[in-house]
């Protein structure tokens, strides 16, 4: 697919400086638009939509703010942490809204794996379908969001 200006202008915003020191790209250097395409391309596969993925993070944080800062049990399989940070971030892509630089640790206890995410990466994933560029070191993986979180798929 060919990059728009527009996708230009928000690729623009993702470089280290502008909205976070490291920017959203690590070292990635494929157009926005083809970093869409190949994560877009994996959650089909797999058969998930975005918008699963993202549920599935909004529910495990809203059931990890009841441990205040600390470690609970969720659902038996998981141990979810919320920790609030001050401070607020801007989309990249521009629509309106500041997200809260909350950071959710999830562990997946069965796996033994965890992984972590803010509240704008819940946004970005649920509105953009953007995990962030190969080699950030905020980039969060799809086929490990499912895997670690156990995202169930939307029922037809
Ligand atoms: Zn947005």
């Amino acid at each position: 697919m060919k990059q728009t200006l527009q996708m230009r202008k928000i690729q623009d915003k993702m470089a280290p400086g502008v909205i976070t020191r490291d920017g959203f790209l690590g070292e990635d250097r494929r157009n926005l638009v083809d970093i869409l395409t190949q994560d877009d391309g994996t959650v089909r596969r797999l058969g998930y939509r975005h918008q699963d993925i993202a549920m599935r993070m909004v529910e495990l944080r809203d059931a990890g703010m009841a441990g205040l800062g600390e470690f609970i049990d969720v659902e038996t399989r998981f141990e979810v942490r919320v920790d609030s940070v001050r401070g607020k971030l801007p989309c990249p892509f521009g629509d309106p809204g500041i997200f809260p630089k909350t950071n959710t640790t999830v562990r997946n206890k069965t796996l033994g794996r965890e992984l972590t995410f803010t509240d704008l990466h819940i946004h970005l994933i649920g509105s953009h379908g953007f995990y962030e560029g190969q080699g950030s070191a905020f980039r969060l993986d799809p086929e490990e969001l499912i895997a670690i979180l156990e995202v169930q798929k939307a029922v037809e």
